[in-house]
């Protein structure tokens, strides 16, 4: 089921982190001290309190970084509350993401306490040598660890993520991290792909070959197996990296899928409204220093114009396995998007990517493989004009015998 129309989230971004990880370029702050985490947290309360806010209760809040764990359970809770205050409740889900290096079972509880009812855990992988070339914090038996002391602090929502297509993974390690993050029943698995991006130390590795990258069709056969392996073990597959149990898909993921508002706050946070979105600051001096000074994090900003919307609202709702809905998306720009891209959807349909009925349009299994090319169509399509109502519904029926 999409969020409704007005249905908004928070996102908090707790960028801290014990050590960079050699695939990561997010806005991160490492080795900062318990008295500048708990300047930041100030600033981040500081800046909720002049945040412009929809109307209504938030639907989900999501604290992500970074390494959100290494904030206290009191900070948390400080958090969390200053939300409530603000925006009437919490919503839904409350989500945290969680290094297992960074907790023990008291501070789980610790943030069971604090109102949080999710946490995302941060695998990446089962085998140690990778972790350690991830320059990860943690060993992999660390994993089960945490999802053991999570269970028990009261957590019936879990997460875990996990990364395909590292250099030197076998499809064996592959199905062996996969195995093992089953055998500890999360509710929930993100399976990302490898994204080598330019400014990191996995970059500079492989450009110096010290890693190799992995084949690209043995990445495909990684995602085909956990697909088909999941599904077998009861997971939904509900969006081209996210895997669940039944009412365990995450609900900020599903805003941002339906292009609904955030709020969002903290170094390098993104918001959005809708039609506008824009970031603040992504160094952790300057963010304090505007905070304290009174000013506007704010570092840039772009207003869509419709048919940018028309093309984002359409490439995010295809990111599901569901695809989107017409009605819906007909009520939010006035035009059906079967006439809106028609040119692209015959494309992707005679190559049996896409398909449509009458309530929805979604990606085929081979479409959802390939999702970067559907992208990448739908990036440079022109929005065709609408037509008249007539011409519309004769074409709809044409379009749909
Ligand atoms: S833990 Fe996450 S945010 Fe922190 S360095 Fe590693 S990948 Fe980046």
């Amino acid at each position: 089921m999409e969020p409704r129309l007005d249905a908004w989230g928070v996102y908090v971004h707790v960028p801290f982190c014990p050590r960079r990880c050699t695939y990561c370029d997010f806005a991160i702050a490492v080795g900062k001290s318990a008295e500048e985490r708990e300047r930041y947290v100030q600033a981040v309360l500081g800046e909720w309190q002049t945040e412009k806010l929809p109307a209504g209760e938030p639907l989900a809040v999501y604290l992500g970084g970074g390494t959100p764990s290494m904030l206290s359970p009191a900070q948390v809770e400080q958090i969390l509350q200053a939300i409530r205050l603000r925006s009437g409740g919490l919503g839904v889900e409350v989500t945290l993401e969680v290094n297992p290096e960074t907790v023990d079972p008291e501070r789980l509880r610790g943030f069971r306490r604090a109102g949080v009812t999710r946490i995302s855990i941060g695998a990446q992988a089962l085998q140690d040598h990778h972790l350690a070339a991830m320059h990860r914090g943690h060993r992999a038996a660390d994993v089960a660890l945490t999802v053991t002391w999570a269970r028990a602090a009261g957590f019936d929502s879990i997460s875990v993520d996990a990364i395909y297509g590292w250099p030197g993974q076998t499809l064996g390690e592959w199905q062996e991290t996969v195995r093992g993050i089953v055998a500890i029943n999360p509710d929930h698995l993100s399976l990302y792909q490898l994204q080598v991006e330019p400014a990191t130390a996995l970059s500079r590795m492989m450009k110096a070959q010290i890693l190799q990258p992995v084949d690209l069709d043995l990445t495909a056969d990684m995602a085909d197996w956990a697909e088909s392996y999941l599904i077998a073990e009861g997971y939904d597959r509900y969006e081209i990296s996210s895997y669940a149990r039944p009412g365990h898909s995450g609900q900020l993921n599903r805003l941002y899928w339906t292009m609904n508002a955030y709020v969002a706050v903290g170094m390098g946070a993104h918001s959005f409204n809708g039609t506008r979105r824009w970031w603040n600051v992504r160094a952790f001096p300057e963010y304090l220093a505007r905070i304290s000074a009174g000013h506007d994090p704010e570092d840039g900003a772009e207003s869509l114009p419709r048919e940018a919307q028309m093309r984002e609202y359409a490439w995010l709702g295809l990111r599901t396995v569901q695809g989107f809905s017409r009605s819906r998306f007909y009520d939010r720009f006035g035009q059906d998007p079967i006439e809106a891209f028609l040119p692209v959807w015959l494309n992707l349909n005679q190559n049996g990517l896409l398909a449509w009925n009458t309530d929805r349009i979604w990606l085929q299994p081979r479409g959802l493989d390939l999702a970067n090319q559907v992208m990448a169509a739908l990036i440079d399509a022109a929005v065709m004009p609408p037509v008249s109502p007539l011409a519309s519904s004769l074409r709809r029926a044409n379009l749909e015998r």
